[in-house]
């Protein structure tokens, strides 16, 4: 038999190493800007079109290439950044397997230019496909330019698995955010379709934070410096109460370079414990300095994970010192211990500035219309912002004109069943106490062959989301004026966001004034959605829309339903009275599809009385 392997031609090779290195334009912006840093440049310019689908460039001022460097650059392993292995263990650069290039090459139109310090005239090379097309003598300033174009132009299976320019810039972002904060001293720029998107200057690192984050972030920091024998760390955190949902702002730089790791994620979040809202995220920005003989820095090049020798000091020494930090400037004592949730929360009534509460905290805007029903009369029964979640459970309703409190007397419960609820097949709801609450959670309610357990957040999220959903398709949201603008401030980026989903959100109820300069300023919300809450919606989608990496089929509508139902739904913990109970277990089966939440979660089950004999037999 005749022998049958052959290795492989280098343009195939190419092609099949660059399947893992470069996934996305994001790919190509984080190896050619990385190449930049390693070649000691001071200002780097990346230059982005149609979300890098078209076109993505970066341009530096660095150490440039002789015309042999230029050439060899495209091929497989050639590199300047090690010579053996034992280099590998001792690196303090980013790039070191010289495969980047030569896989860019092999499915892209790139063309170089590069020129050294000393020389006169510099080195063109356009290259297609692992296809050298042309080598020139050009003029061009000292550093190197690479333009990747028509980036997985022979894969096109790759190219249609790209998402919308928006994800895939997002993520191009999301790498531009790394490699600039990690190089504060590096001044970097960034244009996309035209439009200049961040400038910032070389810098120390709390401005760089702020000229990329917003200005509004620089009150937000909050220093952590610490120095042992086998870690150094130096950055920022932020303060507690600025802590937002998204994860966006959490970054581990080990030895400048951008890391993942849910360990020290959670030494962080431990020393914030008791100190953040449920759910809300700490920032930090921090840079941890090892000996890189200490970590596996031989990764996959895509990869963010990072092994070291001794986590478990690490993590005792990245605590504590952001612990330290917290307490040093006087942020763990203010908010430390078991407060009265009410006192952190940022959208108590006290602020809304309605005495009646302040005052009676047995308020209950049921109490007229059931008096029966009011079991515990003085002491305080709700824990956490009563009121404000009250209205929500509103949200949506057929509104007749303004709302105020006294609204509340106006609310009539629907006490029929819905046409197609399951209590019409069941057609015996009993008419007294019908329901029952459990652990402040879920909902008991009977029918006639058995019970309804109903996970209460879940329930009301699925009637929101349909309201929701409702209205920003016939557009026929409610808006409520509100006495004075609400002024809010917004990174560039999330503004862009935000801008995005305009539209839609005007379809809710919402009227903007302006979007402009990290500031957004609303003149009128959605009917019950109380005003005390539109941050906490805003940031909630504004994360939503960055976390979930929405698929081709996203819809920002669906989406903004979503987003909007689960800020606004009643949480578990909250303690509702019976008509409170009954009116939503009356809307969930109301709903089209009350089943399952809008995330697909069951909302509620059923137990007869069959299965409930069979348990005590
Ligand atoms: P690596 O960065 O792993 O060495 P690359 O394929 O990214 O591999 O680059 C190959 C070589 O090309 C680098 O080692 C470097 O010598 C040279 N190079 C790439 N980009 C630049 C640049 N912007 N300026 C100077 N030299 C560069
Ligand atoms: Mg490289």
């Amino acid at each position: 038999m005749a022998d049958i392997i052959q290795l492989l031609p280098d343009h195939v090779a190419n092609q099949i190493a660059a399947g893992e290195v470069v996934q996305r334009p994001a790919s190509v912006v984080k190896e050619l800007l990385e190449n930049a840093i390693d070649a000691d440049s001071t200002l780097i310019k990346l230059i982005i079109k149609d979300a890098g689908k078209t076109l993505v460039q970066v341009i530096d001022n660095g150490k440039g290439m002789t015309t042999t460097d230029a050439r060899l650059s495209f091929e497989r392993h050639a590199t300047s950044k090690i010579k053996s292995a034992e280099d590998l263990f001792q690196l303090n650069t980013k790039g070191f397997r010289g495969e980047a290039l030569a896989s860019i090459a092999a499915i892209a139109h790139v063309e170089l230019k590069t020129k050294q310090e000393h020389e006169d005239v510099g080195t063109a090379i356009v290259i297609e496909g692992s296809d050298i097309k042309s080598q020139e003598v050009v003029v061009t300033p000292k550093g190197t330019s690479l333009s990747v174009k028509h980036l997985f132009f022979n894969i096109p299976a790759r190219r249609n698995f790209l998402k919308s320019n928006t994800v895939e810039l997002r993520h191009i972002i999301d790498e531009f955010h790394r490699v600039a904060l990690a190089h504060p001293s590096i001044g970097f720029s960034m244009f996309s379709n035209g439009n200049e998107t961040f400038n910032l200057p070389q810098s120390n690192y709390r401005q760089r934070i702020v000229n990329i984050f917003g200005n509004k972030t620089n009150e937000k920091l909050v220093p952590v410096e610490e120095a042992t024998e086998v870690l150094v760390i130096s950055g920022f955190v932020g303060k507690p109460e600025f802590a937002k949902k998204s994860r966006n702002e959490q970054f581990f730089f080990v030895n400048d370079r951008f890391i993942k790791s849910a360990y020290l994620n959670h030494a962080i979040n431990s020393a914030f414990e008791g100190l953040l809202k449920d759910g809300a995220q700490p920032s930090y920005y921090l840079n941890l300095t090892v000996n890189p003989q200490t970590i596996d820095i031989n990764i996959h090049p895509t990869k963010t994970e990072i092994k070291f020798d001794d986590e478990h000091t690490l993590y005792a020494i990245l605590r504590s010192a952001v612990k330290h930090s917290l307490g040093q400037f006087n942020i763990a004592p203010v908010l430390d211990f078991d407060r009265d949730a009410n006192l952190d929360t940022p959208y108590s009534y006290e602020q809304k500035g309605m005495p009646s509460v302040e005052v009676d905290r047995s308020f209950n805007p049921f109490k007229e219309d059931t008096p029966k029903v009011k079991t515990v009369a003085s002491t305080p029964t709700y824990k956490k912002e009563p009121s404000a979640n009250w209205e929500s459970l509103y949200v949506g309703l057929e509104s007749k004109g303004t709302k105020t409190t006294t609204d509340f007397s106006e609310i009539h419960f629907e006490s029929q069943p819905q046409n197609e609820s399951i209590f019409k097949n069941e057609n015996a709801v009993e008419q007294k106490q019908t329901t029952y609450q459990l652990n402040n959670k879920f909902i008991i309610s009977t029918i006639k062959s058995g019970m309804l357990v109903i996970d209460q957040h879940r329930a009301h999220q699925r009637v929101l989301y349909e309201d929701f959903l409702r209205h920003i398709t016939i557009k026929e949201g409610v808006s409520q004026q509100l006495l004075f603008p609400l002024e809010l401030h917004f990174s560039n980026q999330e503004i862009a966001l935000i801008n995005q989903l305009k539209e839609d959100l005007e379809s809710t109820g919402f009227i903007f004034q302006s979007i402009e300069n990290e500031t957004v300023q609303i003149t009128g919300v959605p009917v019950n959605v109380p005003e005390s809450e539109v941050s906490i919606i805003l940031e909630q989608l504004i994360s939503d829309v960055e976390n979930e990496v929405p698929d081709s089929n996203f819809s920002a509508t669906d989406l903004l339903a979503k987003s909007m139902a689960k800020s606004l739904a009643i949480k578990t913990g909250q303690s509702l009275t019976n008509p409170e109970q009954e009116h939503l277990v009356n809307r969930l089966f109301g709903c089209t599809e009350p089943n399952v939440s809008p995330t697909n979660r069951t909302t509620f089950i059923t137990m007869t009385v069959d299965e409930l004999d069979k348990k005590f037999m």
